[in-house]
């Protein structure tokens, strides 16, 4: 049975960014698969503290990152579908070691996201900054994953991930891990055209970070759904004066097009179609701050309509699973590196 498997960090408030790189894509994919194969949707909650976090809020969000997942339209009761807390799951930590002694320095130094996050926050540069891409590769390799939904900036991690099974295996000269697919097979599968990612309201030519500090340049999971609708009427566009799906040149109107679209379940073709010739960036603006508004407001009553019982439920039966898949992986792993008879 293959396995699907995403994750989103529990650091600050999730974006609509998140939601429609990773939450729905998973959610979308579940509907699609899960009869015939594993739906693996874990908290990287050990990635969360990379870059500083207040740690008194860590395990709240943990918990609210997992009613997201459910929120979202995960089955929970379908038994092909595993939701669980990386943290609670010690194999990813163990294999995460394995896989930094075949990793070779400079591979590791290539991530651009290092760059730039060790930019941003370059009074913290920490060793699990640098590390963390090899622990996403443990998350990813400890199930055997084909396919891993992510968004665009996540692809270079997901390369690594491939490298290091790759050379693993070569190593060993045994199948230890399942090669996940590379991207352009990754974007087909979730029946894009490319990689995606919704850019900032503030500056378009960047993606929206749930991390960014200006809360005016991304769409937060619990923001207020009229001030979310005001954030999306003060997006930075452009001086072209016709709505265009153009990433390059037109890159906040592209950006509104695409939320437009996915937010409704519609082909992006269609809502260019629908917009083709306007001139009117306040209209397009309107009708996607609609959209956002009841996104929100619906979202967030499917939110609160999850339980503390589901919850437990569902990460004991998740960690269970979770478990024992990784432990078995482990162990094999183990042989192979000559740790374990
Ligand atoms: P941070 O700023 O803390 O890194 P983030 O918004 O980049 O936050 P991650 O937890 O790093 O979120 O990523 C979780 C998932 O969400 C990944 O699959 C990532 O590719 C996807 N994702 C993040 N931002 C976007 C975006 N703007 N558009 C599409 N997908 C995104
Ligand atoms: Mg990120």
């Amino acid at each position: 049975m293959q396995t699907i498997l995403t994750g989103v960090r529990a650091n600050e408030e999730p974006t609509i960014g998140n939601f429609l790189g990773a939450y729905k894509s998973m959610v979308n994919l579940a509907h699609e698969h899960a009869a015939d194969s594993n739906i693996n949707m874990f908290v990287p909650d050990l990635h969360s503290f990379t870059t500083p976090i207040d740690h008194s809020k860590l395990y709240a969000q943990v918990i609210k990152g997992i009613k997201y997942y459910i929120a979202a339209g995960l089955d929970i009761d379908n038994p092909n579908i595993h939701i669980y807390r990386q943290s609670h799951v010690p194999a990813h930590s163990e294999l995460a070691w394995i896989l930094d002694c075949f990793t070779p320095f400079g591979e590791a130094s290539r991530m651009t996201q290092f760059k730039e996050k060790s930019e941003e926050h370059s009074n913290a540069v920490t060793v699990g900054l640098f590390n963390y891409p090899i622990l996403m590769a443990a998350d990813i390799l400890l199930y055997d994953a084909k396919y891993v939904p992510l968004g665009e900036d996540q692809f270079q991690h997901l390369e690594l991930a491939r490298n290091i099974g790759i050379r693993m295996n070569n190593k060993f000269n045994e199948e230890l891990f399942t090669i996940p697919a590379p991207e352009e097979e990754q974007v087909k599968f979730m029946h894009l055209e490319k990689g995606l990612r919704i850019r900032s309201l503030v500056d378009p030519t960047k993606k929206m970070s749930k991390s960014s500090d200006n809360a005016k340049s991304k769409i937060s999971l619990n923001d207020n759904p009229a001030e979310a609708a005001k954030k999306i009427m003060s997006a930075t566009t452009d001086s072209e004066g016709i709505i265009r799906f153009d990433m390059i040149n037109q890159p906040g109107i592209s950006n509104l097009l695409t939320i437009e679209a996915l937010l409704n379940d519609r082909d992006i073709q269609d809502v260019i179609a629908d917009w083709a010739g306007q001139t009117s960036y306040g209209d397009l603006k309107k009708k996607v701050a609609q959209t956002v508004e009841s996104f929100l407001t619906e979202f967030q009553e499917k939110v609160a309509a999850v339980t503390d019982e589901q919850i437990e439920a569902v990460l004991q039966k998740g960690e269970e699973y979770a478990n024992r898949v990784a432990n078995a992986k482990l162990a094999q792993i183990q042989r192979a590196v000559g740790v374990r008879k």
